[in-house]
């Protein structure tokens, strides 16, 4: 966490009086770690104090105002900052009460204008003045932390050890782990990792961890403060330092997955979906249909493992099975054109190639083609997959769905 000091008071400006609270104040949160990156001074002028806390806010986490707090007309910087961060006022009792009790045990008269000084920014937590009036508070708003403090030395100095240190130390005990997956397909791990290593090895505050399984890679990253608005924001720089590199290979975030990102990305351009599966046996038609409701827009599919049932149900020509083979980026576009014609679809996907273990017309295992229609184009993509038998089909079909989400993200 870091702070910014700002002591407001127009004496400081004039020279008439050295600011030694920014200095208390640095000192004392240096030594529990708070990083102190900025001191400002402002005047006794709410517009140009406004300014400051709007400039504050964006910079630091927690600000720490001292001066202002007492009953005078020049004294404006809880009125400031309530304006600012649109907080009320309101009175608070046992503030109230030790007021009226400072001027008893003083034996001065208490004024109307020195309940002002009883009045605190609503929710705040108050801080007592055990040697003087105006007490001093903190409060959470929208993910910065504002800290107000009398002026006087002899005042906020005390008010400090007894009550703010612990308040902070307390606020940084409650920093919160807040955590966000991005998920890559079509790059491996160590690739991934290369590409943004330097930002790996820079990165505290969101940490990132690399992480690979089933021909997928994650990476989590790992923001560390106590308001989720603040922690959201550092997720959301690393993210784009990340996405800038390897945006290309970016698919969802925490529990999504190809499939129903791809079946999202149908459902929202409002297209119908088939298949056309024959190194894939159904596996393809398997995954779309675990997704509840996803018969509004999958119509069906059509296992072609033979060539018979490619020509003669799906129409590949003959001579295009006779020269370029079944395992072809010509077959393939055929299918996927030709699934969709038969089952009056918008988009129709095909998968044929070698799952191996042995090879297929010459063709290595692993050697996969997938054709994809998008109302009224095709394409076919080429893979080499490794793995066993089981593994190229399971890939293949992670393929099909990921190659399917990136097209359609893309029109
Ligand atoms: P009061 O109730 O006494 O008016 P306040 O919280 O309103 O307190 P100010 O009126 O801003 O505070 O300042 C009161 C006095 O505190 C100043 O005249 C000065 O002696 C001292 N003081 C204020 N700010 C600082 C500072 N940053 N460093 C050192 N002393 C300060
Ligand atoms: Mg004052």
């Amino acid at each position: 966490m870091n702070a910014e000091i700002i002591a407001v008071g127009t004496e400081l400006l004039l020279g008439q009086i050295l600011n030694t609270n920014a200095k208390f104040l640095s000192q004392k949160l240096a030594a529990i770690g708070v990083d102190v990156y900025y001191q400002t001074v402002v005047g006794d002028n709410a517009g140009r104090l406004r300014e400051a806390i709007e400039i504050a806010r964006k910079r630091a986490d927690i600000l720490i105002f001292t001066g202002g707090l007492g009953p005078t007309k020049d004294d404006l910087t809880k009125e400031t900052i309530a304006l600012s961060i649109g907080s009320e006022l309101v009175y608070d009792e046992a503030a109230l009460h030790s007021i009226a009790e400072y001027y008893k045990r003083t034996g001065r008269t208490f004024t109307e204008n020195n309940k002002k000084q009883a009045l605190v920014l609503e929710g705040a937590a108050v801080f007592p003045n055990d040697h003087g009036m105006a007490p001093g508070m903190g409060l959470h708003k929208e993910g910065n932390v504002y800290i107000l403090l009398p002026g006087p030395p002899k005042e906020m100095n005390p008010m400090y050890v007894s009550y703010v240190e612990s308040f902070l130390m307390k606020l940084a005990s409650e920093e919160k782990l807040h955590s966000r997956v991005l998920r890559f397909f079509g790059i491996g791990e160590s690739q991934l990792e290369d590409t943004i290593q330097d930002l790996i090895d820079a990165q505290t505050n969101p940490t990132i961890a690399p992480l690979a399984s089933e021909g997928e890679v994650t990476l989590r990253l790992t923001a560390k403060h106590a308001s989720e608005e603040q922690a959201s924001s550092l997720l959301d720089e690393t993210e784009q330092n990340i996405l800038q590199r390897v945006g290309e290979f970016f698919y969802g975030y925490n529990n999504d997955s190809l499939h129903t990102k791809a079946i999202a990305a149908l459902r929202k351009k409002g297209y119908t979906l088939s298949c056309a599966e024959s190194l894939t046996g159904g596996l393809f038609g398997e995954k779309v249909t675990e997704i509840a409701g996803v018969s509004s827009l999958f119509k069906g599919g059509v296992i072609c493992y033979s060539n018979e049932v490619k020509q003669n149900v799906l129409q590949v020509p003959p001579q295009v099975l006779a020269s370029e083979g079944a395992v072809s980026e010509a077959c393939a576009i055929h299918l996927a054109e030709n699934v969709c014609t038969l089952m009056k679809t918008d988009v129709g996907i095909s998968f044929t190639g070698v799952a191996g273990p042995d090879l297929q017309e010459g063709k290595q295992p692993g050697t996969v083609f997938i054709g994809i229609s998008v109302a009224g184009t095709a394409f076919a993509v080429e893979l080499k997959l490794g793995g066993s038998r089981l593994l190229v089909r399971e890939r293949a079909v992670k393929y099909g769905f990921y190659h399917l989400y990136k097209k359609l993200e893309e029109l």
